[in-house]
């Protein structure tokens, strides 16, 4: 079972970007794999830090997380980090780790072994809308789509330079991508290590620019992507493929793409949370001989019997037969509502049967005692 971001950063729900991004750090230093060398429970709980920071310090993630847990990310409670080490998590968090004390205290000789040179830019995340019927959102699927994005350049390969001799190292930084600065303080000398200013932290500018891109290593096209979707996705619901958006300047990493969810809505029935409600519409007589009907269902149709002497209101539960929870085993049920029809019109000659039967015994109600009551029942619906 994953832990709650929150409580893996040790912030309320509430807690403000700054906040996390504070607490974040705090969690990282005391866990950090340099400190602990050999100590895989406490790498585990640096990686756990940096998968909930990644998640709560990005606006669009932040509010699927709140709004439908780990099963709102896509991944399942796959964690998105757990075949990371850590110089990726440091690659990506670069920022974080930048610009102040923070820099210094894993500066020294770990941080340029460690590769921390920001490579191109990231590119930016995708969004696209997909609309999903009852029957694709009960079994899952996978749809293909176009979608219309920067891809890595073909020409230059995504370096964004003509040619090898069009890129070269950055002559602030010597390539590094960072550079050092020395500070005396109350505490003695202290290193910090910032961006370097020149090259953005790419350690490389281009000289010579590539001709299709104009230097920027990446190119505005289109590419066709295969969403699979997992059964059980809700309205409103974020899935996030990574990698999959726009591709970044010169090598950087791709951004995301983000899918919406949409809901089409059905014809005969209606969704209320797992379960799915069907308002059957049925004659007096067939109620009062009992009848078979068939009923449209999520998939296809299924035959029901309606027993002699069913009342109006009655609702009959085919087990199973609504849509799935996405992160457990849970299924909802088809609701179907029984709905006895009152003819509007009558002729001369149904008037003189009716009239026949208007004072007959059988035909005074005769609600059984301890029968649930309609609002009971509407309860029980959706409950
Ligand atoms: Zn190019
Ligand atoms: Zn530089």
């Amino acid at each position: 079972m994953k832990r709650d971001y929150y409580e893996v950063l040790g912030v309320s729900k509430s807690a403000s970007a700054e906040e996390i991004k504070k607490a974040y750090r705090k969690v990282a230093m005391q866990y950090h794999p340099d400190r602990n060398p050999g100590d895989k429970a406490a790498e585990e709980k640096f990686k756990e830090a940096a998968e909930a920071y990644e998640v709560l310090s990005d606006a669009d993630k932040k509010s699927q997380y709140d709004r439908f847990g780990h099963a709102g990310l896509g991944n399942n409670g796959r964690g998105g980090f757990g075949n990371m080490n850590t110089e990726d998590i440091f690659s990506q968090f670069g920022d974080i780790f930048g610009d102040d004390i923070f820099g210094s205290f894993f500066g020294g000789s770990g941080r340029s072994g460690r590769g921390r040179r920001n490579q191109g830019v990231r590119g930016s995340n995708l969004r696209v809308k997909i609309k999903l019927n009852y029957e694709e959102i009960a079994n899952g699927t996978t749809k293909t789509i176009k979608v219309k994005k920067y891809v890595p350049c073909g020409t230059c390969g995504g370096t964004g330079a003509k040619d090898k001799g069009g890129v070269q190292s950055c002559s602030s930084c010597g390539g590094s991508g960072q550079v050092r600065k020395v500070t005396n303080t109350f505490l003695g000398q202290m290193q910090t290590v910032t961006t370097c200013p020149t090259c953005n932290g790419e350690g490389t500018t281009i000289t010579n620019k590539c001709t299709s891109c104009r230097g920027e290593g990446r190119v505005y096209s289109e590419e066709t992507v295969n969403i699979e979707i997992p059964a059980g996705v809700q309205d409103g619901m974020q899935l996030s493929m990574s990698g999959k958006g726009n591709a970044g300047e010169r090598g950087g990493i791709p951004g995301d793409l983000i899918i919406l969810i949409e809901e089409e809505s059905h014809p005969h029935l209606q969704r209320e949370g797992l379960n799915v409600v069907f308002d059957l519409h049925i004659s007096f007589t067939d109620v009062v001989f009992g009848t078979q009907v068939e009923v449209p269902t999520i998939d296809g149709k299924a035959k029901i019997k309606i027993p002699a002497g069913t009342q109006s209101g009655k609702i009959f539960r085919l087990k199973g037969k609504g849509f799935p929870a996405i992160n457990s085993y849970e299924r909802g049920d088809q609701l179907i509502h029984i709905n006895v029809w009152t003819p509007q019109h009558i002729s001369a000659e149904e008037k003189v049967v009716l009239e026949k039967l208007q004072d007959s015994p059988n035909f005074k109600p005769q609600p059984v005692k301890g029968e649930k009551s309609f609002f009971e029942r509407v309860k029980e619906m959706f409950g």
